[in-house]
């Protein structure tokens, strides 16, 4: 069973994370309906973020401000990441699957059906958790192409 590690339980509410990011709830929303984050939700639907979530965001909010990038742009570069390489999935899955043959939306935004990722739950997942931020995009590309 997955164990999250302490930076990734999640404890801040919607309205404590956009504080502690100084951004509106409102763009916590969006960026949620734009597929960059994925935050816990409890089956009351609530969301909430961990430390690991604000450190996504602040990335995030650097691409926006600081190197200029565009929502879209970023959607952009997420939907490049390898992931059949990540999760190994078999060639014949991958043949027929939007992320890999497309690179419009980040393969977490996509629907699956039967393949490896069907039931999966994407906030768990290493291929959203590992280009969670900066530093870890560069590391885990590192990793997939030594
Ligand atoms: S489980 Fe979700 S995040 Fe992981 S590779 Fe599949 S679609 Fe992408």
């Amino acid at each position: 069973m997955y164990t999250p590690i302490t930076n990734e339980i999640p404890v801040y509410t919607i309205s404590n994370a956009a504080k502690l990011l100084h951004i509106s709830v409102h763009t916590l929303r969006m960026y949620e309906r734009e597929g960059l984050i994925i935050p816990f939700k409890k089956e009351s639907n609530q969301r909430l973020y961990s430390e690991k979530d604000l450190e996504r965001i602040r990335c995030i909010r650097k691409a926006i401000t600081e190197d200029k990038m565009g929502i879209d742009g970023i959607r952009k570069m997420l939907s490049l990441i390898p992931c059949w390489g990540i999760i190994n999935c078999p060639i014949k899955e991958r043949i027929e699957c939007k992320a890999y043959i497309g690179y419009s939306k980040p393969c977490w935004m996509l629907k699956h059906k039967n393949n490896v990722c069907e039931n999966k739950n994407c906030r768990e997942c290493e291929v959203y958790s590992s280009f969670g931020n900066c530093q870890s995009i560069k590391e885990k590309l590192k990793e997939l192409i030594h």
